[in-house]
């Protein structure tokens, strides 16, 4: 989560407030949204004191700040650590946590999952979406596990599709509890619109996809997860983060995948994030990338030869062979995404995904070397 620091006023802390130069607040005010004004000296603060003390009450001041740009939807607190960031029009991924809580304890998370009541973050999603001024084409939905909360994942859908047509939804679900019935009917009463799911599938046996999600029977759930997307035509993109007993199986998973669940639209194949528990589980989570190269490629043509697309996310171009280049993509959101020294000059740069930002205290997925040689 981002975080600014900096000066604010607000009667109402801890609601999203969209951020809002002075002279544009006339027109995009609405009574039902909170606002904060940039203010840049005590004119500013002066005028937002005067119209709070006349009676509109959803709105206050923040102290302009380099990292602040009016379209930010930021959530004020007093906690010391900053105020949440949960939106920003110019980035280039959108996604909200729905819980924290998951039912599953990958070996690899990235964000490992709590226990405790956060029914408060429904809430906060629902307000952030009502503030968003220019709604992005994607939106990620996330956790933990946002189906542990299908109300309340249906509603934020709902939410999201009422304010633009336009707008595409991603939910990041293990499809584990769809294999619930009273679930799926939560989730497929009536038409579900612009909604593509993301589930991430880690064996073609289930001893190898349980051990890395740690929790006995989840394959099982799973495929039957994936086949009541399949029964309700929902677009699937299955996951894959590489770990080391994930990749020494790769290539019969994507066997499996082209023989059993050919309904997939797509097939992501994920760099793993060198944070949460991948740093404790660093044994099989930190590789090198170029070791595993030709097995990528391979994995890539199975999934070819039963006319899969293939993704690849997260994987720096240079420890890529050049046939492979083609299916990568940009994948990391652009607030944990840095470039390193030997990226300097790199003639791909623009292209490629770079690193996750937190790789200094995990490690890099490769010997990086910049591309100097044209396509
Ligand atoms: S050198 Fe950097 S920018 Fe170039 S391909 Fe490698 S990671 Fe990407």
């Amino acid at each position: 989560m981002r975080r600014i620091q900096t000066d604010i006023e607000t009667a109402n802390w801890m609601k999203p407030h969209r951020v809002v130069q002075r002279d544009d607040l006339a027109n995009e005010w609405s009574p039902e949204l909170f606002y904060l004004v940039i203010s840049r000296n005590g004119t500013d603060i002066d005028f937002v004191r005067q119209i709070f003390k006349k009676g509109v009450r959803n709105l206050g001041w923040i102290a302009d700040h380099p990292n602040l740009v009016d379209g930010d939807i930021i959530a004020p607190t007093k906690a010391l650590s900053g105020h949440p960031v949960l939106y920003r029009e110019v980035d280039m991924h959108h996604g909200f946590q729905i819980t924290n809580r998951c039912n599953s304890w990958c070996l690899m998370c990235s964000q490992p999952p709590t226990k405790s009541d956060d029914q408060w973050m429904i809430e906060e999603v629902l307000d952030t979406v009502k503030a968003i001024r220019k709604m992005p084409n994607v939106i990620g939905l996330s956790g933990g596990e946002p189906l542990l909360e299908p109300r309340g994942l249906k509603e934020i859908v709902n939410q999201i599709n009422l304010k633009s047509s336009e707008t595409h939804i991603e939910v990041l679900t293990n499809g584990r509890l769809l294999s619930k019935p009273d679930i799926e009917e939560t989730i497929f009463d009536r038409k579900i619109s612009n909604v593509s799911w993301l589930v991430p599938l880690y064996g073609h046996a289930d001893f190898l996809h349980d051990y890395i999600v740690q929790s006995y029977g989840a394959f099982e759930e799973t495929i039957k997860g994936l086949l009541v997307l399949q029964k309700n035509c929902q677009p699937i993109q299955l996951r894959i983060v590489l770990t080391k007993p994930v990749l020494e199986n790769l290539v019969p998973l994507c066997h499996f995948i082209g023989k059993n669940l050919p309904f997939v639209r797509e097939v992501a194949i994920i760099g793993c994030e060198p944070i949460g528990f991948a740093l404790a589980n660093r044994d099989i989570c930190e590789l090198r990338i170029e070791d595993w190269s030709e097995t990528i490629l391979s994995a890539v043509n199975e999934l070819e030869r039963h006319n899969l697309t293939s993704i690849l996310m997260n994987i720096p171009l240079c420890l890529l062979p050049r046939r492979l280049w083609q299916y990568a993509h940009r994948s990391i959101s652009d607030w944990k995404n840095s470039y390193v020294d030997e990226c300097r000059g790199c003639l791909e740069r623009e292209s490629c995904s770079g690193l996750f930002s937190w790789h200094e205290k995990g490690w890099k997925p490769g010997k990086l070397i910049p591309i100097m040689e044209e396509k």
